[in-house]
């Protein structure tokens, strides 16, 4: 997949937001002569377009292994089709989070949310889950009266899910796929699993998995995904949110507006919404970042996406390896070492403030990084009085630096990066 990039800058910056494939601007570019309206045209332009984003909604829902009854909501990126499953889910449920999860994940939840704490290991991520879940069911479920049918029931399946722990009182479990912050893959699988047996259903913050690794919903057993295709090598101002109709169908518009109804009446009450992902897309859509998004999609379904993973492997290795090797840098993690990630570090030069480091490298190198707590404060926080405490020294800064890797990443840019930061001793 070709990358978009401007020569001479060292851009090691995916995390925030990915350059764009020219697969992304050839599809935008190909539809500009039909730019039309879309669902409100029935000229062959405005028909064109519609098709358009009604495909690219297909290719989009394929791309993530969407079930067939499933939605594909567009949105603005990940924070949004978040805060849009946080206005879907029924009254009174239960969101049961991890403090590690970017603020997008942590944030739109309602109150009453169960934050667990940051865990130290996957094994011990499904533990908590476990733990807490079985607390949830058994704090929630009413004590029997009647004989044994009003004993907490074991509940399997998306019927189950449904239905929650407790009739009534059902919970949604929202972890992230791939960390913002440490690069570190959550178990997705095992987590729904849990999840799946305690009648829960379950949300996974795709921003930073689905760049690096294919994501399907339905082999998964997840019930809601949300990505962003900026960070997906698409333009900015397109994002998902895939999953279970019935909730998205039964919740609030997201959006009230046009197209998100069925009838409008002339008494201010007088609204029949419209089901399907239209309920809460209402207003004129983003015909170009839904087309752009859906062929990094195609790109990436024709893609060879195990030759792809390997060779980020192997640059992240060598990031890493390379980093480990400088006395003064120490890489921060959640898991520990050796838990499989995707191309993103962070780490602190000691003695050196994170930012000027980030400025240092802009300036003398051409190297674009991040520096700060990235939107995820606990989970960063966290990590650096880790890492002060492992390493022994107390002159590591309060935030941190982050490289990330992705398609158009290359071994001689890890080695500039490497060899700039060797001077920074
Ligand atoms: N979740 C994670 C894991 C992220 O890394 C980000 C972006 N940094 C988001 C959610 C939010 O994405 P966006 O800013 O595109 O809404």
């Amino acid at each position: 997949m070709d990358v978009l990039g401007v020569p001479g800058q060292i851009n090691l910056d995916y995390a925030a937001s990915a350059p764009c494939v020219r697969a992304a601007a050839d599809a935008v570019s190909a539809l500009l002569p039909w730019y039309a309206s879309v669902h409100r045209g029935a000229g062959a332009l405005s028909r064109r377009c519609t098709l358009a984003y009604e495909q690219a909604r297909q290719t989009v829902a394929d791309f993530v292994g969407a079930r067939a009854d499933d939605h594909v909501v567009f949105t603005r990126n990940t924070t949004d089709a978040l805060n849009l499953l946080a206005r879907a889910v029924p009254a009174g449920t239960t969101v049961v989070t991890f403090a590690g999860e970017h603020h997008a994940n942590l944030l739109p939840w309602p109150v009453g949310t169960v934050r667990l704490p940051v865990p130290s290991g996957p094994a011990q991520a499904v533990r908590a889950l476990d733990a807490a879940l079985t607390e949830l069911r058994r704090s929630t479920t009413p004590r029997p009266t009647a004989g044994p049918a009003a004993v907490g029931r074991e509940t399997v399946g998306p019927k189950a899910a449904a239905e929650g722990p407790a009739a009534g009182r059902p919970v949604l479990v929202a972890v992230t796929g791939a960390s913002n912050v440490t690069g570190e893959v959550w178990p997705v699988a095992e987590l729904a699993r849990v999840a799946r047996r305690h009648g829960a259903r379950i949300v996974v913050d795709a921003a930073q998995l689905a760049p690096h690794a294919p994501v399907d919903l339905a082999a998964l057993d997840v019930d809601y995904l949300a990505l962003s295709g900026h960070k997906l090598y698409a333009p900015f101002g397109t994002g998902v949110l895939v999953g279970r109709a019935d909730w998205l169908d039964a919740a609030p518009p997201y959006l009230a507006g046009g197209g998100a109804t069925e009838h409008v009446g002339a008494a201010t009450h007088d609204v029949r919404w419209t089901t399907g992902p239209a309920r809460h897309e209402a207003g004129t859509p983003n015909l170009l970042g839904a087309v752009a998004l859906a062929a990094v999609c195609a790109a990436f379904d024709a893609a060879d996406r195990g030759a792809l993973h390997d060779r980020e492997q192997a640059l992240l290795a060598r990031l890493r390896s390379g980093l480990a090797a400088l006395p003064h840098v120490v890489e921060l993690h959640t898991f520990g070492p050796d838990v499989p990630r995707v191309g993103i570090v962070s780490f602190v030069v000691a003695g050196r403030d994170s930012a000027s480091v980030a400025a240092d490298l802009a300036r003398d190198h051409a190297i674009g990084v991040r520096d700060g707590l990235f939107c995820a404060h606990p989970l960063a926080r966290r990590l650096l009085a880790e890492a002060a405490a492992r390493s022994g020294r107390r002159d590591l800064p309060p935030t941190a630096v982050r490289a990330s890797l992705g398609l158009g990443s290359t071994p001689e840019q890890v080695d500039r990066l490497l060899a700039a930061l060797a001077t920074l001793a």
